[in-house]
């Protein structure tokens, strides 16, 4: 198979004037990929610095009220920064010292993925800058803040919709011009080769742990793993640690956001929205109309509103190695009451889309089955979303009142 590509997905799409550096990121990628003690210094380094091996937590309270299968929680929210994100960053900060640059650069929608480049390269001491569409910079003003505090310059992208996906063309731009010290952080499996293959690899290290975690805990393999599907990079980080055993079946859940049959989602594997495309460096299934242009997606989970998917998980799913499904907006919440009710646990609203699936199934399957939930973030950073989702009347208090208290001591 040509390299970069899974099955038809995939590829690298990039102006000629990149070939270069694409053709030294692959380099130093693979010199590292070969090299045993990358990855040695690579999980020491998560170990100091994000708490890994994260925890495989035994959900009792769960299992026993839905009565089937046991329910296990990968619980990638203990990292660092709150989210799996931290593990991809993080192997991306160990490549840009080896080949030497000074420099990173992101992009980032709802400023998960930009809060933790901007906490790895303080941890490196490298300048950094984020791409942000102006839109995204008002909606997502906590994180504008901490990228900033840790000293990442944020720029507004003030050209198209300003949002992602001008963010990304920003990103390119600045790239072309600065890529002699400059690496791009890329957030999850998607955009032009290496980038898919390379974060699947830092994000492996949840698969690998959870592997070892099941068969200690519950004596063999699960019979099903749950997680959550925006650009794929936590589904395909623990479905790695299960691909090659034909038994375990993975289901990747994507955002049905107020329902497939509304068009308001981000479902590009299920429903009927999404078709193959060329965009953003690589092919994929796309939200687009028929000229290509990429549709407006919706979810109340920000991490999963993207137009496009990974290209390891679109081949996975056409080969059926992949279930896919989709969690709508409310379901979400539901599932989330459940979880911080019964557990004291608190998901991500992207995290809760994995959990609303496992528990339409988990009543089906036996008593001595285990599934596993891959928890990919903890959900305080969602505090406005789902206080305003619960419609909590002394929230809405509190939001006003501290408006109030701010104006007046603002002038
Ligand atoms: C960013 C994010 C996601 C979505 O990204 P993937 O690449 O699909 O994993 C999911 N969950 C959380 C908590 C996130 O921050």
């Amino acid at each position: 198979m040509k390299k970069g590509y899974f099955g038809q997905w995939g590829g690298a799409f990039i102006p000629e004037v990149l070939y270069e550096t694409f053709a030294g990121l692959n380099h130093a990628y693979e010199e590292a990929r070969a090299d045993a003690s990358f990855w040695r210094e690579y999980t020491r380094l998560m170990a100091n610095y994000s708490c890994r091996p994260t925890p495989l937590t035994y959900a009792e309270n769960l299992s026993k009220h839905f009565g089937g299968a046991r329910i296990y929680i990968k619980r990638e929210d203990l990292n660092h920064t709150g989210a799996h994100k931290l593990n991809n960053v993080m192997g991306q900060g160990l490549l840009v010292r080896r080949m030497g640059k000074k420099r990173v650069i992101a992009e980032t929608g709802a400023g998960q993925h930009g809060v933790a480049t901007a906490t790895m390269a303080a941890r490196f001491g490298l300048a950094c800058t984020i791409y942000m569409g102006e839109e995204d910079v008002a909606r997502q003003r906590p994180n504008v803040f901490w990228m900033e505090k840790l000293g990442a310059t944020v720029v507004p992208v003030t050209d198209g919709s300003r949002t992602l996906k001008d963010a990304i063309n920003a990103a390119f731009r600045d790239w072309v011009a600065s890529m002699d010290d400059t690496h791009y952080v890329l957030g999850t499996v998607c955009g032009p080769h290496p980038f898919p293959e390379m974060v699947a690899w830092f994000q492996s290290i949840i698969g690998k742990e959870a592997n070892g975690q099941i068969r200690e805990q519950h004596g063999r393999l699960p019979a099903r793993v749950y997680a959550c599907v925006g650009g794929g990079s936590n589904a395909m980080g623990i479905f790695q640690g299960f691909l090659d055993e034909p038994g375990v079946e993975l289901i990747g859940v994507e955002a049905g956001g107020k329902g497939l049959e509304t068009g308001e989602h981000a479902s590009r594997m299920v429903g009927d929205l999404a078709s193959p495309g060329v965009a953003q460096g690589y092919k994929t299934m796309f939200l687009q109309d028929r000229d290509g242009q990429m549709l407006h997606t919706h979810s109340i989970a920000a991490g999963l509103d993207y137009v496009g998917v990974s290209p390891i998980l679109a081949d996975l799913g056409e080969k059926g190695r992949v279930r896919f499904e989709a969690a709508t907006d409310r379901e979400v919440i539901r599932a989330l009451e459940m979880t911080m009710r019964t557990e004291g646990i608190i998901p991500a609203l992207e995290s809760s889309h994995a959990f609303v699936q496992a528990f339409k199934e988990a009543p089906d399957l036996a008593a001595d089955e285990a599934v596993i939930i891959n928890m990919s973030g903890r959900g305080d950073k969602d505090i406005f979303t789902i206080a305003h989702a619960f419609d909590d009347s002394s929230w809405k208090e509190f939001i006003i009142g501290l408006a109030a208290e701010y104006r007046s001591s603002y002038k």
